[in-house]
């Protein structure tokens, strides 16, 4: 019988958090573009006699983190030194937290084409990042690997290490996993969550489970940057570890390296254990004890998270499942469409508005919501024209071109876009009715014999109607208008 496999995936993502300060003393953490080794002091240098100070704003974001994910915060944890020997950790060890996590056992729900799982989370701990080494040549030139530079601007800088379990499946739903976590920490304001940056980094974790009971030791897959990265190294590894089972052969537990160039992994190391790390309580700081009011100060400050919101557009407003997605993918996008609402727009057109007017100007600018030439307060007031039926779609559309152009209130954008008070109606737009069907005799005569049959001439001059009066008029008053002049005519021709 032909063996069949199972996919185990577990993911270890780092957050930097998005602190000003190191996580145990006060250098800043802005270092990007700065002088290499100019953001360093005794402690993170970690010369002797230096002594650590936490963070505060660490814990809270880090607390945050967890009580989003529903992690239980126990009263006291505890940091613990993790020692490697490596350049880019002047201390040779790592402060981390190890027996004695910050929080345990939470989970995050994650959407599959409308469908929702649940992967746990298994720890979320704090501890300090490592500095940066530079491979170059003496000149200074980064390439020809000659020499090795360290930069320990990043030294000391806080990371939050979310451990999920082992409960994906498919390199699809890491994805999802990560997309879906940084978005929350997105959402939290706790991290930018950018992945280019370094700033959000993953781990992966993959074995196999073979029908005939055999088992192939988890590998964990290091240097994956992006999430596409990350899906094609997951790609690779269940391919590679199912040809070596289908050949007789064992996965033996080992850490490999992602090479995004070649598309494949390649082996580093022996996987270190536990015991390697010669972990031991950090002598120069006490435990860490969070008391209620911490958590309850923390929980306070929780915003509405992705997946609730998700779901309220879903349920409560009758949003498809997609157009949830898309509208509470941002935070900021997702305040301004509820903002629109409240501002007069009904929900409907004010989802439709933003996911496509809206979101438009900010892909095209790379903007924040913020920065947008109109508000919501004048967006609402838009849209709500738009609803009572006293403005059409395309005048809307005009209105709000002009209000982007020309940073224009709502009012001053109607005049200027030439928007009669009210709409064409009435004579005005028996006239514009009229000229259009004079200007046009041979679709006109069409219409009027009946040989339209597909509707086609008639749309025509419906269309060039619209646009003789800029759109201020609802279709059906249009077409009302019409059927009106039509009629005469027809009367005028027996
Ligand atoms: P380590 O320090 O060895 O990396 P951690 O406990 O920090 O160990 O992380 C272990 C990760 O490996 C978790 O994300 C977990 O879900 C994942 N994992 C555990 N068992 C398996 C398995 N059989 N296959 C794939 N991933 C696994
Ligand atoms: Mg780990
Ligand atoms: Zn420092």
């Amino acid at each position: 019988m032909a063996l069949t496999f199972e996919t185990v995936i577990g993911l270890e993502v780092h957050v930097q958090l998005s602190t000003n300060s190191k996580l145990f003393c006060p250098c800043p953490t802005d270092y990007v573009g700065q002088e290499p080794n100019s953001f360093v002091c005794p402690v993170c240098l970690g010369l002797p006699g230096s002594l650590p100070s936490l963070n505060a704003r660490a814990v809270q974001l880090g607390v945050k983190i967890a009580l989003a994910l529903g992690c239980s915060v126990p009263r006291v944890s505890r940091f613990d030194r993790k020692h490697y020997f490596y350049p880019d950790l002047p201390k040779a060890f790592q402060v981390s937290q190890f027996g004695l996590p910050l929080a345990e056992k939470g989970a995050m729900p994650i959407f599959l084409g409308g469908l929702k799982k649940t992967v746990g989370v298994t720890r979320l701990h704090l501890e300090e990042d490592a500095g940066k080494l530079l491979h170059g040549t003496p000149d200074g030139r980064l390439s020809g690997a000659s020499i090795t530079r360290v930069d320990y601007n990043r030294a000391g800088i806080p990371l939050a290490e979310i451990v999920s379990e082992p409960d994906m499946s498919t390199p699809m739903e890491a994805r999802e996993y990560v997309l879906s976590l940084r978005r929350l920490v997105r959402y939290l304001g706790a991290s930018d969550g950018d992945m280019e940056s370094g700033s959000l980094r993953v781990d992966v974790n993959v074995s196999q489970k073979c029908s005939d009971g055999r088992v192939g030791g988890r590998v964990e897959v290091k240097n994956v940057n992006s999430v596409r990265a990350m899906e094609r190294a997951l790609e690779y590894e269940i391919s590679r570890q199912r040809e070596v089972l289908l050949s007789g052969g064992q996965v033996y537990r080992e850490t490999r390296h992602w090479d995004d160039s070649n598309g494949s992994t390649r082996g580093t190391r022996g996987k270190e254990e536990a015991q390697d790390y010669r972990y031991f309580p950090e002598p120069d700081l006490p435990p860490l004890v969070i008391d209620d009011s911490f958590i309850r100060a923390v929980e306070k400050d929780l915003p509405e998270l992705p997946w609730e919101k998700r779901e309220r557009f879903q349920v409560e407003w009758g949003l498809s499942s997609e157009d949830a997605s898309t509208l509470s993918e941002r935070l900021d996008l997702a305040e301004f469409l509820e903002e629109t609402v409240a501002h007069g727009a009904g929900r409907g057109s004010a989802a439709n508005w933003v996911k496509t007017e809206v979101l438009r100007i900010l892909n095209e600018t790379g903007i924040e919501t913020d920065a947008l030439p109109f508000t919501p307060r004048s967006l609402g007031a838009l849209l709500a024209k738009v609803d009572e039926g006293s403005l059409s779609n395309t005048a809307a559309r005009g209105v709000l071109e002009v209000m982007g152009r020309e940073g224009l209130g709502l009012e001053e954008a109607m005049r200027k876009a030439g928007i009669v008070p009210g709409g064409v109606k009435g004579d005005l737009l028996t006239e514009a009715v009229r000229e259009v069907l004079q200007g046009h005799p041979e679709e006109t005569a069409l219409v009027l014999s009946g040989s339209d049959s597909s509707g086609k001439k008639r749309k025509y001059l419906q269309g060039l109607v619209m646009r003789e009066i800029k759109g201020q008029a609802l279709v059906g008053d249009v077409s009302a208008a019409i059927d009106r002049e039509l009629d005469l005519m027809k009367g005028f021709r027996e």
